[in-house]
């Protein structure tokens, strides 16, 4: 078959047929392998469908970054409550409780996120073990 794609195509001024020849036979008509209905039905859906992933992934990694803010923020709420729970549990250590009261001034505490109040743990641990040595 020698005819040409039955498409119409704009090139920007006017519209003209697809020069291309029309190889695959689709209702009745000749079409290019880029203008043929169900060829070119196929790739959109190829595109939609891989546009589609990726607003998935987006919205799957919005959605774990919120969970992960959130939880920074329960951590952060709690820092009173932890505080004080732990000036409950270690009062009879001199030196626990004087690095508790400068964590509680806000010295050695840089911000207010769940990475200082890790690291005011390991602050308080070291202080109980230095307290442990010397009992
Ligand atoms: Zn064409």
């Amino acid at each position: 078959m020698s005819e040409r794609c039955a498409e119409r195509v704009w090139d920007g001024w006017h519209q003209h047929r697809c020069t291309r020849k029309g190889t695959v036979q689709e209702d009745g008509k000749g079409w290019c392998k880029q203008h043929a209905p169900a060829l070119a039905k196929a790739k959109r859906e190829e595109r939609d469908r891989k546009w589609q992933e990726k607003w998935d992934r987006q919205d799957k990694e919005r959605a774990e970054a919120k969970a992960a803010d959130a939880e920074v923020q329960r951590r952060a709420d709690c820092y009173d409550d932890l505080l004080a729970a732990l000036e409950r549990i270690l009062g009879p250590s001199r030196e626990a409780l004087e690095v508790i009261k400068a964590l509680d001034r806000g010295e050695g505490v840089t911000g207010y996120n769940a990475k200082d109040l890790a690291n005011a743990i390991t602050d308080v641990e070291t202080a109980i073990a230095k307290a442990k040595e010397r009992a």
